[in-house]
């Protein structure tokens, strides 16, 4: 592999080269995409032995082995997983690592599909869940129980983008024998590096931005030492290998991911920023904001922001319809992390400790790569719309 001298290389010169050696395929500059199941076997001795790099195709090919490889480079971690969804990402390490009778801690600010999977599926299977405040830090001392096995974190939290204080977290974890897992999507291991803060194990929807353009459907799941063997023992008895185009077009999304957070990111502090304050506007939810109450922690743990973030809409469903109604350039939509831009109103509905009144409508904006003073004017004209509604 290529990334030999990565400890010393900028991140871009990474992210350029991590995962593949083009000299491994007779100097392509990109891996092939490997569409495979059978992988042929020279003699029944070999076969016997499985002494062989590649054995089958759910347990990798050189594609999935070029994106997770480069994964590895970034995080810092033992092993990676490719699995066929973000939500695949958060579910196979939670299967890998719970057991009737374990209890798990998860932030109360969860991914909505993460707790319905721990409501459902981890509940039936005799896990004991319980949710906890995303300000609580070193106080989550105080949930742990003598059966607690993992803690899910997610920073910052969906749609309200609240700040964990992860290494007071990961601190009392260690004291305890506890794992730990963070959703890292929202930061890639660009801006915020799990591993590098305690947590054994770093989730991503590469669907967003990994991906980048709206169009793959793609999780990663890095451990550290100490975890990747059960992780990747997990990832082979369930099956859940991603498939080939997708992996491919993730390794090929990392390539500008750097060139294309960066932009994500101005454009998106410039319109958090200049939202602050206008007619209609109650609040911003943006952890690069000064104004943020997660911003001294942000500002220590994370070298900085990516593209989405909501504000507070004054008013309530008829204002949020009539705002995203009035919307020309961005997209009703879910999902983030792509070149266009998205907005939806979001439901805390779904909340059990951290439920608090925000004072109107939680509008989730994905900022794109288009030009900012182009969506100024369609959120002014949406800003219109709803104080008219
Ligand atoms: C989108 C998202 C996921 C799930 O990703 P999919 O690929 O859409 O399944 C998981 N976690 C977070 C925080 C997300 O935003």
């Amino acid at each position: 592999m290529s990334d030999g001298n990565s400890k010393s290389q900028g991140i871009n010169t990474k992210l350029a080269h991590a995962g593949y050696a083009p000299r491994d395929f007779h100097g392509f500059v990109n891996p092939p995409v490997v569409h495979a199941s059978t992988v042929l076997f020279p003699d029944a001795q070999t076969m016997r032995t499985r002494n062989l790099r590649y054995t089958y195709g759910t347990r990798g090919t050189p594609t999935s082995e070029a994106l997770c490889t480069a994964i590895d480079s970034l995080e810092g971690s033992a092993g990676t997983i490719a699995v066929p969804s973000g939500l695949a990402a958060v579910t196979v390490p939670l299967l890998a690592f719970l057991s009737a009778g374990d209890h798990i801690l998860l932030v109360d600010t969860i991914y909505f599909p993460t707790r319905r999977f721990a409501d459902t599926m981890l509940k039936r299977l005799g896990v004991e869940v319980e949710y906890y405040e995303p300000e609580i830090g070193a106080d989550i001392a105080k949930l742990v129980k003598p059966n607690t096995r993992v803690i899910f974190t997610e920073s910052p939290g969906s749609n309200t983008y609240e700040i964990q204080d992860i290494p007071a977290i990961t601190a009392v974890a260690r004291e305890h024998g506890i794992i730990t897992m963070l959703d890292n999507t929202w930061a890639t291991p660009l801006l915020f590096k799990p591993l590098d803060h305690g947590v054994d194990i770093s989730i991503h929807a590469a669907t967003k931005y990994p991906g980048g353009h709206s169009d793959i459907l793609l999780g990663t799941v890095s451990a550290n030492e100490k975890c990747w063997e059960q992780l990747y023992n997990t990832y082979l008895t369930l099956g859940t290998c991603a498939g080939p185009d997708d992996v491919y077009q993730g390794l090929r999304g990392l390539r500008t991911m750097g060139l294309r957070l960066k932009h994500h990111e101005a454009s998106a502090l410039e319109i958090a920023r200049w939202l602050e304050g206008r007619p209609g506007v109650v609040k911003v939810l943006h952890p690069g904001l000064e104004s943020h109450p997660g911003h001294a922690i942000f500002k220590r743990d994370f070298s900085g922001s990516s593209g989405t973030f909501s504000f507070v809409l004054e008013g309530g469903e008829a204002q949020a319809d009539a705002f995203l109604d009035a919307l020309r350039i961005f997209g009703l939509g879910y999902s983030w992390g792509g070149y266009d831009s998205l907005a939806v109103n979001a439901s805390l509905a779904d909340r059990t400790v951290a439920s608090r009144d925000y004072g109107g409508a939680i509008m989730r904006l994905h900022i794109g790569v288009e030009d900012v003073a182009d969506l100024m004017s369609d959120i002014e004209g949406a800003l219109a719309a709803a104080l008219a509604a």
